[in-house]
């Protein structure tokens, strides 16, 4: 999963970034409302993370532009006190709010709620044969066993499966696993699946040869 992290203020947006990789999405970071917006419209982020008073455009602004063309899940940063930020946001498009200054595990509990939502998929726990997987702690059993993933590979098995029914190109996983730093070769992901098949069965993920990948329904 990856996230767009618009916010000015460099010590927490460096704190926020810090938080998000710890939880092992790939982050991408914007200083101020223009360059907010460009990267939001330019990449299909899982969630964006957008402060409302930016230089530039302000958060309110970056929205309503993004929402004449994207539905990415918005969780907006707003000031204390300020219950007419909060309403206008959500008027606006915004799916969340937080009030600064904010725990930073509840940053990332609301924002995995609201990517889960965002895929048609409220509950945390998901079951696929006889594979469990928990997008709240981030694990994997099968028939009750504890599977122990990389975060890479736990990642791209989270993508799979809430797209499941659908073939998730490799651009899309490219794009969803990491980050604009990021300088991996895209054939890692051949190597994640295939460690993914080891773990968890050959029959899990189908390959699309020359498409990408697939959970079937
Ligand atoms: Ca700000």
């Amino acid at each position: 999963m990856r996230i767009l992290v618009v916010e000015d203020e460099p010590d927490l947006q460096r704190v926020v970034a810090a938080a998000l990789r710890e939880a092992d999405y790939a982050v991408d970071t914007a200083d101020d409302g223009e360059e907010g917006l460009y990267k939001a419209q330019t990449w299909d982020y899982d969630a964006i993370v957008l402060d409302v008073m930016l230089p530039k455009r302000d958060g309110w602004s970056l929205l309503a532009a993004l929402r004449e063309a994207k539905t990415t899940p918005v969780l907006m940063l707003t000031a204390r006190d300020a219950v007419n930020d909060r309403v206008r946001g959500l008027d606006l498009g915004a799916d969340d709010y937080l009030v600064k200054p904010f725990e930073l595990s509840e940053l990332t509990a609301r924002l995995r709620a609201l990517i889960r939502r965002s895929k048609g998929q409220p509950r945390p726990v998901i079951d696929i044969g006889e594979v469990r997987i928990d997008t709240a702690s981030k694990s994997v059993t099968i028939r009750g066993v504890p599977v122990a993933l990389t975060a890479k590979e736990y990642s791209l098995l989270e993508i799979l499966t809430l797209h499941r029914g659908v073939l998730v190109t490799r651009t899309m996983i490219y794009d969803h696993l990491f980050d604009e730093n990021d300088e991996s070769l895209s054939n890692l992901v051949d190597v994640y699946v295939s460690n993914i098949r080891r773990k968890l069965g050959h029959d899990l993920i189908t390959t699309r040869r020359g498409h990408g990948y697939i959970i079937e329904d």
